[in-house]
Parts: C-alpha cells; sequence; structure tokens
C-alpha cells in the first residue's frame, strides 16, 4: 500500500467557505467539509469508498492520486465551532489556533488553516511568534472568491497547501495563495480583487508553483533536519499594541490618544523613517512615551524598504535618537505581532525587549549590522 500522509485542515472562517445572507453580503457558512467532499480535484470518493468507508479513517478526505507521487494524501477538515470573517479575530482566536496546532500535533504529519484573507497577514505573523517550536509544515490559505462559484481560487489554494503540508518539510509558518507560497512574517495582502491577493515585499517566496511543488531548502528558516519533531508555543500575547501611521495632519493629541496605556506602538512612518520635525510638540509626545518604557518600532509606510538604526534624513533622526526601534524591513503586520509576542515576555527587562525586536528570531527582518 501506499505511504499515507495526513494533514488537519483547520476551518476557522473566510470567503473560502461564504455564501451571501439575506442582506445579500457574505457570511461563513458550516459544513464546509460537504461541498469540499463533492469536488473531484479535492477529494477521491471512489477511493474512499472501495478502502475507507468502513474503517477507521472514514473521516478523512481523500486528495486523487497524482501521476508523479506513491503518496495517498488524507485530511480531515476540523471546522470551527464559530466560523468568522477574519476581520472578526482577536489575539484570542490566533491562540486558540496555536493552541489547536499543538493539541493534533502528533496525530498529522502538516496543517492547513483556512483563514480569512483580511487578517492572514497579521495571524500567520502572531502564529509564527506563537508557535516557537515547530517540527511541521504549517500552512495558511483561503480564497478570494467562495468554492460556492465556479471561478472560486479556493479549491485550488486549498489543494496546494494540503499537498505541500504533506510532501514539503517546512518547519514554518507560510502562507500559500495564487501560486506562491510565502513565509508568515514576511507576507501582506497586497489586494482584494486579485486572486493573487498576496506578496512579501522584502523577501522572495519560499516556493513557487510550477508543474512541481518542490521548496528550495536555502529559503528556509532552518536547517534541514534542525528542527526538533515536536510544538512548543508560547501563548501569551499583549493585548496593548497598536499601529499608529504618520500623516500630514498628525497632532499631538492623536499621537497621545494612542500611546496611552500602550505597551508597544507600531509608528508608521515616510519613507526611510521619517516624520514632521518643525511641529516639537508631535515629536516631544512621541519621546515622552519611550522615557515611560512604551516600545515604539519605527516602519516605514512603503510597500518595500527598510528603517535602518542610523537616520538618512534629519526628519528620522529625533526618532533614533530618542530611543525608537528601528524595524529594519519588518512588515508592519509583523512588527504589530512581535511586539505582542516579545511584550508578553514578562521575564525580560524593557532593554533585552528592544534588542529582541531588533533581532531575527523567525525570519521576520534582516538586521545588516547582526
Ligand atoms: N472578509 C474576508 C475575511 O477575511 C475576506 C476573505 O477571506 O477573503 O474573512
Amino acid at each position: 500500500m501506499a505511504q499515507m500522509k495526513r494533514i488537519l485542515v483547520i476551518y476557522t472562517g473566510g470567503t473560502f467557505g461564504m455564501l451571501k445572507n439575506e442582506k445579500g453580503v457574505l457570511v461563513p457558512q458550516k459544513n464546509i467539509e460537504q461541498v469540499v467532499r463533492r469536488l473531484p480535484q479535492l477529494h477521491d470518493e471512489e477511493y474512499w469508498t472501495e478502502n475507507f468507508a468502513n474503517t477507521n479513517v472514514k473521516d478523512y478526505l481523500v486528495l486523487p492520486d497524482g501521476k508523479d507521487t506513491e503518496l495517498k494524501v488524507l485530511y480531515k477538515i476540523y471546522e470551527y465551532e464559530e466560523l468568522k470573517d477574519s476581520s472578526d479575530f482577536t489575539l484570542d482566536d490566533w491562540i486558540k489556533m496555536a493552541r489547536d496546532i499543538k493539541r493534533f500535533y502528533h496525530d498529522y504529519d502538516g496543517f492547513v488553516v483556512l483563514h480569512g484573507t483580511d487578517t492572514t497577514a497579521y495571524g500567520a505573523s502572531i502564529l509564527s511568534f506563537m508557535l516557537e517550536v515547530v517540527g511541521k509544515t504549517v500552512v495558511l490559505t483561503g480564497a478570494q472568491i467562495p468554492i460556492f462559484q465556479p471561478r472560486s481560487d479556493g479549491s485550488n489554494n486549498l489543494l496546494c497547501a494540503v499537498l505541500i503540508a504533506a510532501t514539503q518539510h517546512i518547519p514554518e509558518v507560510t502562507v500559500f495563495f495564487g501560486s506562491k507560497l510565502f513565509r508568515g512574517t514576511r507576507v501582506k495582502k497586497v489586494s482584494n480583487t486579485r486572486i493573487h491577493a498576496f506578496d512579501s515585499p522584502n523577501f522572495p517566496p519560499l516556493l513557487e508553483a510550477k508543474t512541481t511543488l518542490d521548496v528550495d531548502p536555502k529559503m528556509l528558516i532552518h536547517p534541514a533536519g534542525s528542527v526538533p519533531n515536536e510544538c512548543r508555543i508560547h501563548d501569551k500575547l499583549s493585548r496593548k499594541v497598536y499601529v499608529l501611521k504618520v500623516a500630514p495632519t498628525i497632532t499631538p493629541e492623536v499621537i497621545r490618544a494612542v500611546f496611552d496605556n500602550m505597551e508597544g506602538v507600531v509608528l508608521e512612518t515616510y519613507g526611510n523613517g521619517n516624520m514632521p520635525i518643525k511641529r516639537r510638540d508631535i515629536y516631544r509626545e512621541i519621546e515622552r512615551a519611550v522615557k515611560n518604557n512604551v516600545l515604539v518600532v519605527n516602519v516605514t509606510q512603503c510597500f518595500n524598504g527598510t528603517v535602518l538604526g542610523k537616520a538618512i534624513y534629519e526628519t528620522g533622526l529625533l526618532l533614533v535618537e530618542c530611543g525608537v526601534v528601528p524595524a529594519f524591513d519588518m512588515t508592519s503586520e509583523a512588527v504589530l505581532a512581535k511586539l505582542s509576542y516579545v511584550l508578553s515576555k514578562t521575564e525580560l527587562s524593557y532593554q533585552q525587549k528592544v534588542e529582541l525586536m531588533k533581532t531575527n528570531i523567525r525570519g521576520e527582518l534582516y538586521n545588516p549590522q547582526h
């Protein structure tokens, strides 16, 4: 008999399984397995009836055979009780996902999370930090067009995600969408209409779906064989983190309103990390917050680029001088996730947290000074 791989697909909601309600707007639908089961590219009903129907693997779906592999890929859809549009996710939803991956870690060969695209970039980053050790492939995916529609991208996304989880050893959190697999801490949603909804502006994709689905091991965070086959999670996160974008109409009151009661702030600045300096009242609010141990990280608003530890313009110097931490080439989503993770490590001093923010821990940044 062919070698079998078992994948757990955690279905959390999102467009993948949505239909319009009576108000004409998309909402998640339950029992998605019934729909997936009827799609021949996602389930071989004949094989299942002959081989699995009366066995202890009857609640699995089975991928049709690939011509080039001996592998039998089985997957089980674990549907959450409360399915959500991912815009409704809070940190608790990702904590639940991390705990479920840990809970089922030894029962499966890999994990897929069906996730709404709106917050996939946040979710993938948050899960990357929470899963401190994960020895198996974790792939987030979803759809721009619901699986119920003929032009849905959902079935190809799910198929590729399951195949990657079953055939590739990528011990980190990733996102598959369109035709590419991205590192979880590098991905951004770049379109709400295109089938290629994601990109990773400062880092190449880990894999591109061609006639084959092979990852280049040199792209991975960990060299092959260096990650133990186990799952260790850190399931505490700071909720006192937020993102503030610098815009020409910014006022000291806006800064105060966001920074007060926060432990960490992602400050999205112009260009290389610049902000207005002629209005000192604005700067003073940020300086005051840093003195009060708010961990402020300077990330560029640009789609692509980096904020270094050394200012390039006078308009970036004050932030460096008052102790705002450079994000280097991290995305805003990754910085928010990392702040939430790092700030929850109460055993660390403020300075240790600052150092950790500047250190690459999940492939999220390149710091040329390290
Ligand atoms: N609003 C949806 C969600 O994030 C969008 C999607 O899944 O594409 O759940």
